[in-house]
């Protein structure tokens, strides 16, 4: 299985890095989240819209989803194939945004199951802890946090995290993840920390080294890198 980083950002423009977007790949191709700026992405990572079989949302906020409806279009023009939106949690809102665009609809399919499949790939779906409601997903021993707080639940049976880490040290975990509010919960080897405001990534070396002295390889991926498993 191949992870892709598509969009390393966050809510707020960074330099270089596109909002939250990362492809997985095994026998099926996988978008989870497409914040914007992951369509041209997807594009420099050799793929386009029409080799996906699945897009996965963790939450509706436009990081996450905003480029939604221009994969779908560019998808619209490209493929006659169907592709499978996962997204219950949002599932009224979804039908309204499309119904905006109805063409869309006859190459949609809106998932709905608990634990969604795609070909071998299974996803097993976890409640985060966010301003809204938001979906973390494990597949095997990976996990993708979304935007959530650290809490030790969504941690089981996992072993490698890619995890958000929006604030620096010293804010109250809430609706995000700080250092202190990870290393308190995780227990995970390895992190990929993604999503940092800014404050939080002109810092990643002493949050590495903070990580780290708590048992926890610490990486912090740019767009289209990638890793196995
Ligand atoms: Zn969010
Ligand atoms: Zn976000």
């Amino acid at each position: 299985m191949k992870v892709t980083f598509l969009g390393t950002g966050v809510a707020v423009p960074l330099a270089k890095k596109a909002q939250s977007s990362l492809l997985i790949e095994d026998d099926k191709l996988i978008l989870v989240d497409c914040g914007f700026g992951c369509m041209l992405r997807l594009e420099e990572a050799g793929y386009s819209p029409s080799d996906l079989d699945a897009i996965l949302i963790t939450h509706f906020h436009t990081d996450h989803c905003g480029e939604l409806i221009g994969i779908l279009k560019a998808r619209w023009l490209e493929s006659d194939e169907k592709i499978d939106l996962f997204a219950p949690f949002a599932k009224e809102n979804l039908e309204a945004v499309l119904e905006a665009y109805p063409y869309l609809r006859t190459k949609v399919k809106v998932v709905t199951k608990d634990k969604p499949k795609f070909g071998s790939m299974k996803f097993e779906v976890r409640e985060g802890k966010h301003a809204i409601i938001n979906y973390a997903y494990k597949i095997e021993n990976l996990l993708i946090s979304g935007d959530t707080r650290s809490f030790p639940e969504l941690y089981e049976d996992v072993e490698i995290a890619i995890h958000e880490m929006s604030l620096n040290f010293g804010y109250k975990a809430v609706d995000h993840t700080t250092p202190e509010n990870f290393v308190e919960n995780a227990r995970v080897k390895k992190a990929y920390f993604v999503h940092m405001y800014p404050e939080a990534y002109e810092n990643r070396s002493k949050i590495k080294e903070f990580v780290e002295k708590h048992g926890v390889d610490a990486s912090f991926p740019d767009d289209l890198e990638s890793f196995e498993i």
